[in-house]
């Protein structure tokens, strides 16, 4: 009958999350005479003139061979730029230029129209449990480039929950969201939420430990 330790009764589990097509920008295409999206070819091209540099990711039409490239920056001294900027741009970094590919707010200054793909991927880690059977479950989620994805539909995909009752479960405090905005159920997930469920009362709260962990997948 001892009152239930939260420290040593959580099981912790670290949930980084990727997306993983990057956004694509629906540009006018000259080849094809219309608007298109257009896919970043991994590829960037720097451009020296004098002490000034011109750097552009390059994208693709899906369509056609047609080329668009996306400014990073223009006319900029030499000194002004990050050195793991320009050694990145040197050497075609491929993480680099992914994270630059995830970019959507910079993408925005080029058009208004931007296609955002949902799908993304789950890695789990345990960082604690308890031997004696965890109570409540606490994930903490990394995301280390933007996603539009909402919180509500990440969590109902990878628990086995559905959206609905994660919502009950919020009303009878049984789970809630911390470091998030306000009603940050229905907004897009943030680098650094956590994520906290009761995992007492038996049930399926069984499944959502294993799906947590990784152990058991969702369908
Ligand atoms: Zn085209």
């Amino acid at each position: 009958m001892e009152e239930p330790d939260d420290m040593s009764h959580t099981l912790t589990v670290l949930w980084t999350i990727e997306p993983q097509t990057p956004p694509r920008p629906w540009l006018a295409c000259s080849r094809c005479r219309r608007t298109r999206p257009f896919e970043c070819s991994g590829k960037t091209r720097l451009n020296a003139n004098g002490r000034r540099l011109d750097a552009w990711l390059i994208y693709r039409c899906a369509d056609c061979d047609g080329t668009w490239n996306r400014p990073i920056f223009e006319r900029r001294s030499v000194c002004d730029i990050a050195p793991e900027t320009l050694d990145a741009l040197q050497n075609n970094d491929s993480g680099w230029i992914r994270q630059v590919s995830f970019d959507v707010e910079g993408l925005r200054r080029n058009t208004d129209t931007i296609e955002e793909f949902a799908e993304c991927r789950v890695t789990r880690r345990v960082l604690a449990q308890s031997l004696d059977g965890c109570t409540q479950l606490e994930i903490v989620l990394a995301v280390p480039l933007p996603i539009g994805m909402r919180t509500d539909r990440l969590l109902s995909a990878e628990l086995g929950l559905s959206r609905n009752r994660l919502v009950r479960l919020e009303e009878a405090g049984r789970f809630r969201l911390q470091s998030g905005p306000r009603k940050a159920l229905q907004r897009p997930i943030r680098d650094g939420m956590r994520v906290i469920l009761d995992l007492a009362n038996g049930g399926k709260q069984g499944d959502v430990a294993d799906r947590a962990t990784g152990r058991l997948h969702s369908a």
